[in-house]
């Protein structure tokens, strides 16, 4: 609101302005003598009395409308003044109201498209983190804040990656310009391998921005390539050494033994070994391949896993009866059908009941259980199902110290490297298992007792009609 004392200041510089040529007239006629003195005075205050009835609405409304475009740029929620009292400033006051309307319009679509971009950046599953001219944080989306920390804004980007790589490459950016793409790994707040590409912009933006980091999340990728690296360089491994033995034998027989029948059948006998154990590993590495292919694809034929059982289990009577073993099949109820490949979970059992067989103390018995359980293990896959089939593997043999437990599902992995080769094995039985398992949805857990036994226990899922 416009100050009284300033109105009454501009009422009065109104009229006197607006009663100036009627003053000159009215002089002009005194001193011509056409007027007295004492008309003069009453004429001239009614040109006074009669200029500030008119002129005082038209003030008010100069000065409803002054103070309607003040709000109006201070972004106030105002109602348009009423202007009826002079025409023109009316439909000033109207073309104001829609310029208002039409601007509250556009400022609504911008708040939209600034929401909108927000939204848009924080649902990027990668990281973004935007700096200003001196490296420090302007801004970052959701996925940043989850992995660094929520208070970010202003921090320098050094306090908050700790890794020489990615710095480097930042500073050469700002330097040069010229977009760059790392990739570095770093260990706090968690370890975390990533791809960065860092992008400069030529000249600052609005918001202070000035180059934006985008960080994708490599550690998985990073993870398989170093395993199908190990992998490959533990197969190679595995196959070259009944390689070299089998050389060293063809060289044995070749040399010193050429003239010694009795050293070639033994020889002869060692090589078969070693060409077992070399056909044995193909056969592991191929099946593995083959599961690891087919691991999204969950099996839904019908299997009668105790008839699988049965079947398999014929197949280890010799090898147990070699080491005076008994196997026991305990099945107590009317089971029903699981979802599955029998093929594969003829597989399970096979790798299971031929460990408990290898590993087994000799003259003891092996038990394969298989029943209803609703007890479920919480692993994710078997979160959705109430009820499941256990097939469970129990040997009374030397068992499995913890800390290997977890590691035994991994290929190649062996508790004793030595013992197991003995015994035949090649260190893939358990990731068979468990990556047939993980593809029927099914779970598998291991206990083991150092000096008593172990019981691995596979859980599958009914099958369901239709
Ligand atoms: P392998 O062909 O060598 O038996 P597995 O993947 O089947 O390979 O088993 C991995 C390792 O786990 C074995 O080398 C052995 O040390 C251990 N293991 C497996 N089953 C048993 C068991 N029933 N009792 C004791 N140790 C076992």
């Amino acid at each position: 609101m416009q100050k009284p004392v300033i109105l009454f200041t501009s009422l009065v510089k109104t009229v006197m302005l607006a009663s100036l040529p009627t003053l000159m007239v009215l002089t002009l006629y005194v001193v011509l003598g056409l007027f007295e003195l004492s008309h003069f005075f009453f004429a001239y205050i009614g040109v006074l009395l009669s200029s500030i009835v008119i002129v005082y609405p038209f003030l008010i409304s100069v000065n409803a409308l002054t103070n309607y475009v003040n709000d109006l740029a201070q972004d106030k929620k105002v109602e348009a003044p009423n202007l009826s009292v002079l025409n023109t400033v009316e439909k000033l006051s109207e073309a104001l109201k829609r310029f208002n309307r039409s601007w509250e319009r556009k400022k609504q679509q911008m708040e939209n498209i600034i929401i909108e971009r927000e939204i848009l950046v924080d649902t990027i599953p990668d990281i973004l983190i935007m700096l200003d001219n001196d490296n420090r944080v302007v801004r970052t989306n959701r996925a940043a804040r989850t992995i660094f920390g929520q208070n970010l804004a202003k921090k320098p980007l050094r306090d908050i990656i700790h890794n020489e790589t990615m710095l480097g490459a930042l500073y050469a950016v700002v330097e040069d310009m010229r977009g760059r793409q790392v990739e570095f790994r770093i260990e706090h707040p968690t370890p975390y391998d990533f791809r960065a590409i860092i992008e400069r912009f030529p000249v600052p933006s609005t918001g202070g921005i000035s180059t934006i980091i985008t960080l994708t999340d490599i550690t998985e990728l990073k993870r398989g390539e170093q395993m199908r690296a190990d992998f490959v360089a533990n197969a190679s491994h595995e196959i070259r050494t009944p390689l070299a033995s089998i050389i060293g034998f063809i060289e044995t027989i070749q040399g010193p033994a050429k003239d010694d029948p009795e050293a070639q059948v033994q020889f002869l006998k060692l090589m078969n070994d070693q060409a077992q154990r070399m056909s044995r590993l193909v056969q592991d590495l191929l099946t593995l391949s083959k599961v690891e292919v087919d691991v999204s694809k969950a099996p839904m034929d019908k299997v009668n896993l105790v008839k699988v059982v049965r079947r398999e289990v014929q197949h280890f009577e010799w090898a147990a009866q070699q080491k005076k073993m008994n196997i026991r099949i305990d099945v107590r109820d009317e089971l029903p059908a699981v979802k599955g490949e029998e093929g594969e979970l003829a597989q399970v059992v096979h790798n299971l009941v031929g460990n408990a067989i290898k590993y087994g103390t000799a003259g003891t018995e092996v038990t394969v259980g298989i029943r209803l359980s609703s007890s479920l293990p919480s692993s994710a896959g078997m979160r959705s199902y109430e009820r499941a089939v256990c097939l469970s593997v129990r040997d009374k043999g030397e068992g499995i110290p913890k800390e290997h437990i977890p590691r035994l599902t991994e290929r190649f992995y062996r508790v004793d490297s030595a013992r197991t080769r003995k015994v035949g094995g090649t260190g893939l039985g358990l990731a068979i298992v468990k990556h047939i398992i993980t593809r029927h949805r099914g779970a598998m857990m291991i206990d083991s007792v150092v000096g008593k036994g172990s019981v691995f226990s596979v859980y599958l899922p009914l099958y369901e009609e239709g």
